[in-house]
């Protein structure tokens, strides 16, 4: 039976990235060797590296003045590392969620911290907004796309300060202007590649601004003289990331990507505020997740929930159990997911619907 992947992370990798990769741990770019066992110094997989850095480049059309890294230890590494290399005196953050909250707590070891507004008090339901950014902050750090609680800033925030944004989970599904941005971060095992590489997007004049020692690995500046060889870099993972943003160009890029979201996240919400066994979590249309979509089951038909987990399983649906900070569904609909797979979902939802009514 075919499985319809919505899992939050890792999550769901275009065919072309896992077939390519797959190839590549047999034999690497005709070496007769795998992909796993060749110098990341050979030219062959430099060559990688660098056609990935391109990628990053022409994808989402990112100015010049900006270095394009690869790093290991995940977002939950730029949590700290972003305040150690940027933040001198204070810095500011908005409060959207879990990944949120963690930023903040890593980034008090380093500063002052000024949460400017937090959607704590509904459980992080919502985006706030008509917040003040405090201009003589270092930085003002926002999460794009809070992949637990299914919210998404899809507006631009215009910041007087510079913007640092977790961008792990919607990346590369729809247009941003890099430009707005002073360092744009994320793990790759949401949109782009298996776990194990991190981007981070920087813009090169922000660095250098604090007087404290920062580790060797630790300290931005290592990677970008170093193009990302500093030390060893997650290899496999920044081969895969490459395959899946050749993927992308042959896809139409990232115009078109948005495009493929906005009508995979409308027709799942749609069914959700018309099918009478469903609730999304959130409320407000402009702040729903295009990639995270978070649903309850009505308070008449609460009982069903563990029965339409499991007949959503029997037609092939994996991954679909929302997060135990929200409890309910979450269908993660990342670019790789397949229109199909949402009309198959839609289809589970309203078979269902016709089984209780
Ligand atoms: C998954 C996720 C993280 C954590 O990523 P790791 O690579 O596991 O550290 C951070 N932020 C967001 C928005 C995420 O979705």
């Amino acid at each position: 039976m075919k499985k319809h992947n919505f899992y939050a992370g890792p999550s769901i990798l275009p065919q072309y990235t896992i077939e390519n990769t797959a190839k590549a741990l047999i034999d690497f770019a005709g070496m007769g060797l795998s992909l796993m066992e060749v110098s990341h110094r050979s030219k062959q997989f430099i060559a990688v590296v660098e056609e990935a850095q391109s990628l990053f480049k022409e994808l989402l059309n990112i100015p010049e003045g900006y270095s394009v890294i690869f790093l290991g230890g995940g977002a939950s590494l730029q949590f700290s590392m972003i305040p150690f290399n940027l933040l001198a005196k204070k810095a500011a953050y908005l409060n959207t969620g879990e990944w949120a909250r963690k930023s903040i707590k890593e980034a008090k070891g380093f500063g002052e911290v000024v949460v400017v507004a937090s959607s704590e008090d509904k459980n992080f339901n919502y985006i706030p907004r008509g917040f003040e950014i405090p201009t003589d902050a270092d930085y003002f750090h926002i999460t794009t796309n809070n992949t637990i609680f299914g919210t998404e800033i899809l507006h631009q925030i215009e910041s007087p300060i510079p913007l640092v944004a977790d961008m792990s989970s919607d990346i590369f599904s729809r247009v941003i202007d890099v430009s707005k941005y002073a360092l744009i971060y994320g793990g790759a095992q949401k949109n782009l590649a298996p776990a194990g590489v991190t981007f981070v997007i920087i813009k090169n004049d922000i660095l250098g601004k604090v007087d404290r020692k920062i580790p060797t690995m630790l300290n931005y500046k290592t990677h970008i003289e170093k193009e990302s060889m500093f030390n060893t870099p997650p290899v496999v993972p920044i081969y895969a990331a490459l395959q899946t943003l050749k993927w992308l160009k042959n896809m139409g890029g990232i115009a078109e990507m948005e495009k493929i979201n906005i009508r995979k996240a409308d027709l799942l919400y749609n069914e959700i505020d018309r099918n009478p066994l469903f609730r999304a979590t959130v409320p407000a249309k402009e702040d729903r997740s295009r990639m995270n979509v978070c649903f309850v089951m009505t308070e008449a038909f609460v009982q069903y929930e563990k029965e339409f987990d499991a007949f959503a399983s029997s037609r092939g649906m994996v991954g679909l159990q929302g997060h135990r900070d929200v409890g309910g569904f979450r269908a993660s609909i990342y670019n790789a997911l397949p229109y199909e797979s949402v009309e198959a979902l839609v289809s589970v939802m309203q078979e269902f619907e016709n089984m209780k009514k």
